[in-house]
């Protein structure tokens, strides 16, 4: 599972970013195009949170819409589901600006 790796760098990244500190909150940025499934995020998260700095944290997911620049006619515009079309012109000479990625928002850390 995908999930179950990405789950693990990310407590990495929060450890050093907490420096130590119980964390209370994680927000994390999902894209829809980014191949991950935010359910499986969160069971992944239960499942290793566990004696770490996030053991008794939450996790918030939120997920990003599909974003696409028109090649034709310059907009930008948010797709829904897997259409690329622009929804504009109906051009298919279009980029993907956003939807692919995936960090971490920000965390909360008790005081
Ligand atoms: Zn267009």
């Amino acid at each position: 599972m995908h999930e179950l790796s990405i789950v693990q760098s990310m407590m990495k990244i929060v450890e050093k970013a907490s420096q130590g500190k119980e964390v209370k909150k994680l927000v994390v940025k999902i894209g829809k195009m980014s191949g991950i499934e935010p359910h499986f995020l969160k069971e992944s998260f239960d499942f290793f949170k566990e004696g770490t700095v996030c053991e008794t944290a939450e996790m918030e997911i939120i997920e990003v819409d599909v974003r696409i620049k028109c090649f034709g006619c310059g907009n930008e515009s948010d797709i829904k589901g897997f259409d690329f079309h622009c929804p504009v012109c109906g051009s298919e000479k279009t980029k993907i600006i956003a939807g692919e990625e995936m960090h971490i928002e920000y965390i909360e850390v008790k005081e």
